[in-house]
Formats: structure tokens, C-alpha cells, sequence
């Protein structure tokens, strides 16, 4: 566990921390079935690995919201646990009033790995912003920023490919099973429903897995290395950090 993490310091500890930095970074992810070869916290992993980085790279405090996301899509499997938007809505809210209220934060980043919580962390951030004048919201959708910095290398984005089987080879490679991942493929269909779903303009839902793929994953996890893995972290938090630093110097200047 990061030496940054609210978990790891004692009250007296966030009380100095908090007089030389009010930024915190939250870390968002899901747990649910990412087909037989990765663990069900893979977003979770993904997104704890890339906050720790980031809030080093920040000088922050990490703050756990919780393993647990809004992934109804992946209903019916075993091992997928799913919250109601309102629940993680007002999880979000508390810790983040907490924060804000009880440690001085007044710079508080969001960074997610699951799309299915998009919707709740706009919602919760805007609030918040609203409800407090000074406290400045920032969200960091970290499996984009991935998808973006690996796509010139040939790495893709997909539920249980090889973006997502680096980041848990980058946590523990025990936990991937490579053996058990059959024939991996990414069909065009499976394509183009991501090309639909991520569409900023026009998009479409997609509400089931299966309508993507019928084995509920799809994608190459042999394209993840353990040469990738090592840097994933920092790559993928480096890159967010310096667009984080950008956003905070624009309010800055205009606040
Ligand atoms: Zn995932």
C-alpha cells in the first residue's frame, strides 16, 4: 500500500501533509468477471496502480473510495458485484464532503477505470464543485489516457485484453492466467460496438457484455509483457499528471 494512503497515516500526520499539499486523489474502479484468465478486481488493480503513481507525481493524498463500481453490463456472472449508481453516488459524495470538511483537500481527482462509473462521477464532481467555492474537481478517465499513450504500440482497450492483462501483470503477475484465455480475439463487431459506445458526438449504450461478445471478453492479453507492466503505472500516471498540474493552474488563474 502507498506510503501516501490515508489508510497508512495517523490523523497528526494528514494534519502536516495537509499544510503542504490540499490535493487527494481517488481512485475508481469495479469488480466483475473479466473472463478465465484475470481476477474480477482487474479495474480495481488498474486504477489503484495508476493513483499511486499519480499522487506521488502530485504530492497528494490517496484516499480509497472502495472496490466496488456501477457494472450492471456484467450482471448474471459470478464474481461481478455491481452498486446501484445512487450507492456509489453517495459513497463518493461522503468521502469527498469528508475530505473536504475534516483534512483541508480542496483539489480533489478522480481517477477511474471503469466506464461504467462515467455517469456518477460527473454528477458527484459537479456537485461538488457547485456546493463548495475554492474546492476545484478533476476527473481522470485513466483506461483512456492508457488507450491513447499504447495505441501507437498496438495495445487496445477492450474488457479483459491486453491493456487490462498489463495492469494486473503490474500488480501481481500470479494473478494472470494466460493458459486459460482460449483463442483471444477482438471481432470487428466487438469493434465497432466500442467504436459506438465511446463515440463523444453520437453514442450508443451498451447494456450487456455479451452484445459486445458472447464470452463476455474480447481482446489479446498476449500482448501485455512484463516489460510494459513495469512502467504502466507511471507512464499512464505521469501522462495524467501533467494534464491534472495543466487543469489546476487554468483554475488558479481564473479564480
Ligand atoms: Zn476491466
Amino acid at each position: 500500500m502507498s506510503e501516501r494512503s490515508i489508510m497508512r497515516l495517523s490523523s497528526v500526520q494528514i494534519a502536516e501533509l495537509a499544510r503542504r499539499t490540499t490535493t487527494a486523489v481517488l481512485p475508481l474502479g469495479s469488480v466483475e468477471q473479466h473472463g478465465p484468465h484475470l481476477p474480477c478486481g482487474t479495474d480495481t488493480f488498474a486504477a489503484d496502480l495508476v493513483a499511486a503513481a499519480l499522487a506521488e507525481r502530485l504530492d497528494a493524498l490517496l484516499v480509497p473510495v472502495g472496490p466496488y463500481g456501477v457494472t450492471p453490463i456484467h450482471a448474471g456472472h459470478p464474481g461481478t458485484v455491481s452498486l446501484r449508481r445512487t450507492t456509489l453516488e453517495a459513497l463518493l459524495h461522503d468521502v469527498a464532503e469528508a475530505l473536504v470538511a475534516d483534512s483541508a483537500m480542496d483539489r480533489l481527482v478522480l481517477c477511474n477505470w471503469h466506464e461504467g462509473n462515467n455517469a456518477s462521477i460527473d454528477a458527484v464532481a459537479t456537485e461538488l464543485q457547485d456546493h463548495h467555492p475554492g474546492v476545484v474537481v478533476v476527473t481522470a478517465h485513466a483506461c483512456y489516457t492508457a488507450q491513447r499513450i499504447y495505441a501507437a504500440e498496438g495495445g487496445e482497450l477492450t474488457h479483459g485484453g491486453g491493456i487490462e492483462t498489463m495492469a494486473v501483470l503490474a500488480h501481481d503477475p500470479a494473478l494472470v492466467r494466460r493458459d486459460l484465455a482460449g483463442t483471444p480475439s477482438r471481432t470487428d463487431h466487438a469493434e465497432a460496438m466500442d467504436a459506438m459506445r465511446r463515440d463523444r458526438e453520437v453514442h450508443g449504450y451498451v447494456t450487456d457484455v455479451s452484445e459486445i461478445d458472447r464470452d463476455g471478453w474480447y481482446g489479446r492479453p498476449g500482448w501485455a509483457t512484463d516489460e510494459r507492466a513495469a512502467t504502466f503505472a507511471d507512464r499512464v500516471g505521469a501522462e495524467i499528471a501533467a494534464q491534472v498540474t495543466r487543469i489546476f493552474a487554468l483554475r488558479e488563474a481564473t479564480s
